[in-house]
């Protein structure tokens, strides 16, 4: 378990229990307490953490848990053989060891949709090469996984991914004055900091699109957004003829986490059913107000390493704005200034690297010259 101490890590874990599962490693970064806690509960072979922490939980470690806390200790962790590598470690952190997993031959259930928008094809070239799969965690995309399963691929005319629309699709219009803490509000997940911000800027429906068209192989315009504010409905199949497949389901992580998992054995899970009952909307995304959308589409239409450099812009964007450096509406300006300002290469791991560390570097000039107001 990658970034066993995070949402979709705890959750994991519940999931861990209902079905039994043994856990082999547990990977996290500096959440001493939760580790610990977790070693406790669930004995796995390797704990893996952050270096600046590994002092401390030496010694708060059961009998039998081995501590790698060496840099590296996420991917060497990857590469210890398990059915199921499961990976939520956010952003391009999460990278290395998907890598090193699917080049084990591993099945990735994968929450780190990062490791899908800027290496969507070196992945899947990766899992080719050695006998590795990825299913995905992200609620749209197992939705989509779930509708498209058995049916004839070339019918597929679009896939369809619904938004909540964030806690700001009703206003205020003006998106200068909006705090960190009510961005932080989303309306219908609990997530962690960085997936909450981007679902305020709709940011992260552009990743789901880009991670989506490298999941599915499917064009970027055969891949549609719609606002669903009550998230009920995580995404469509339109097919040829005409016809819909919808995939619903609860606001729980933990349905896609074991879907991903255990895929169409599908064993019973320890909830009340769903209700079905109540209104559902339906509604275009706002893209003028929410513009990060709509750049994501440019970055995947630019292709090559734009979608890494945009993630990049992003990356150092939030964390900006959660720390007061930046005002929310200015995350897109930041996105924007650094796409235009870092030129894309053909895809490789190596410009991959380059094109990450350039993005920053821009992207930090942007985030300082508003700061300074200069
Ligand atoms: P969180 O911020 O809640 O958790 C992140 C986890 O990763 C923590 O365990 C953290 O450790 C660990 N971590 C962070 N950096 C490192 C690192 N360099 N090395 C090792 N471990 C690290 O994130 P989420 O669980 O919300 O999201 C995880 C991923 O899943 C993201 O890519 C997100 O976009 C995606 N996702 C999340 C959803 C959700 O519902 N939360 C839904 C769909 C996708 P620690 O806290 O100990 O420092």
């Amino acid at each position: 378990m990658l970034g066993s101490t995070g949402s979709i890590g705890t959750q994991t874990l519940e999931v861990a229990r209902w079905r039994e599962w043994r856990v082999t490693a547990l990977v996290a970064g500096r959440d001493v307490d939760r580790l610990a806690a977790q070693a406790d509960a669930f004995r796995p072979e390797v704990v893996a953490c952050d270096p600046s922490v590994a002092d401390v939980l030496a010694p708060r470690l059961p009998g039998g848990t081995r501590l790698d806390g060496a840099p590296g200790a996420a991917e060497r962790a990857a590469r210890l053989p398990a059915d199921t590598v499961i990976a939520a470690i956010p952003g391009m952190a999460g990278l290395a060891p998907v890598r090193a997993a699917l080049g084990e031959g591993r099945h990735v259930a994968l929450a780190t949709k990062e490791a899908m928008v800027v290496a969507g094809p070196l992945m899947r070239a990766e899992a080719a090469r050695h006998g590795g799969r990825i299913t995905p965690v992200d609620s749209e995309h197992a939705g989509v996984d779930q509708a498209l399963r058995g049916q004839n691929r070339e019918a597929v005319a679009a896939i369809v991914l619904t938004a909540s629309g964030g806690p700001f699709r009703e206003g205020p219009a003006d998106l200068r004055q909006v705090t960190p803490a009510q961005a932080l509000k989303h309306p219908t997940w609990r997530m962690g900091p960085k997936v909450t911000i981007d679902s305020a800027t709709l940011f992260n429906k552009g990743l789901e699109v880009l991670e989506a068209h490298h999941l599915f192989e499917v064009p970027l315009d055969r891949i549609e957004v719609v606002v669903h504010p009550q998230s009920w409905v995580h995404a469509l199949v339109r097919f040829r003829d005409g016809n819909l497949l919808a995939q619903v389901g609860p606001h729980d992580m933990r349905l896609p986490i074991q879907w991903a998992v255990e895929g169409d054995a599908r064993p019973a899970v320890p909830l009340d059913p769903f209700p079905l009952r109540g209104r559902w909307e339906f509604e275009p995304p706002d893209v003028d107000r929410f513009p990060a959308l709509g750049l994501a589409y440019e970055a995947g239409r630019r292709g090559g390493t734009a979608p890494a450099i945009l993630n990049a812009a992003d990356e150092v964007a939030v964390p900006a704005f959660l720390d007061g450096r930046l005002p929310f509406d200015a995350i897109p300006q930041v996105l924007a200034a650094t796409l235009d300002g870092v030129a894309p290469e053909a895809l490789g791991w190596e410009a991959l690297r380059e094109a990450d560390a350039d993005a920053r570097r821009v992207a930090g000039d942007v985030v300082g010259r508003r700061a300074t107001g200069a």
